[in-house]
């Protein structure tokens, strides 16, 4: 569902990203490691034009060119995305902040919107949060509503960019456990994690970056216990 043709990315004389060729299947989970610096997130953030690959090479998601134009509403519809520092309107009520996207883009009625919001805010375990704002919430569950947002489009490709990454200790597992019970439902996940636990129990397949290079890319079982690569090897000896 998701096709990157040697896209490469520079900012400037760096190269944020090069020759990247990476084919994710529909429902697949793709966990994306590596080190600081090393391009994940200028990766995921290429899948939606976030950050524009004009350089050189081709993303397709679901068939449709991901590129400047007409066809860019309809990929960042098909795309989801959460970020590490969660997003939210703080101005809107949690429910809000999750009808937002359906009655603006699909044009959905508010009622029709606010009672879908309601089912997936019940889903991510919440469902008591909703007429408060994103400021009076932990960061957990500001994450969780974030996480329901994305849903609300019903995308068929999620993008996590470390999404526990600004979460305390005690707050990364609910969000995790989020993670794993979505996984199971045939959306396609790309998830950039420095979580190698969860890497390992819930991806299908991991990739590790360097450099702006997918190094490596193998099942959990052989980038964690049996990694080809020295630099794969140094990472997780610095990590695990
Ligand atoms: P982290 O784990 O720290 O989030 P990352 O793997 O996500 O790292 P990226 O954010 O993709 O790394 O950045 C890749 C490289 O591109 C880094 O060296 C970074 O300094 C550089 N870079 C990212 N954004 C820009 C920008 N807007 N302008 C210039 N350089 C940038
Ligand atoms: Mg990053």
């Amino acid at each position: 569902i998701i096709e990157i043709e040697n896209v490469t990315k520079h900012y400037g004389a760096f190269a944020a990203l090069s020759d990247i060729d990476l084919a994710i299947g529909e429902g697949e989970v793709v966990c994306v490691i590596g080190p600081s610096g090393s391009g994940k997130s200028t990766l995921i953030r290429c899948i939606n034009l976030l950050e524009s690959y004009s350089d050189k090479g081709s993303i397709r998601v679901d068939g449709i060119p991901v590129q400047p134009g007409p066809t860019l509403g309809q990929v960042r519809a098909e795309v989801g995305m959460v970020f590490q520092s969660f997003n939210l309107f703080p101005h809107m009520s949690v429910l809000k902040n999750v009808m937002l996207a359906p009655m603006r883009v699909r044009r959905t009625p508010a009622a029709e919107a606010a009672t879908k919001a309601r089912e997936l805010l019940a889903r991510v375990g919440i469902a008591e949060q909703a007429d408060k704002f994103p400021g009076q919430l932990s960061g957990g569950q500001q994450q969780r509503v974030a996480i329901a947002r994305a849903l609300a489009m019903e995308p068929k490709v999620l993008l996590f960019d470390e999404p526990t990454s600004a979460l305390d200790p005690e707050m990364v597992g609910e969000v995790l456990d989020v993670m794993r019970q979505l996984a199971g439902t045939g959306v396609t996940m790309v998830v950039v994690t420095h979580e190698m636990g969860f890497a390992r129990q819930v991806a299908d397949r991991v990739i590790f970056m360097d450099g702006g290079r997918i190094v490596e890319t193998g099942t959990p079982a052989q980038i964690f216990d049996t990694p080809k690569e020295q630099r794969t090897r140094n990472f997780l000896s610095a990590v695990l």
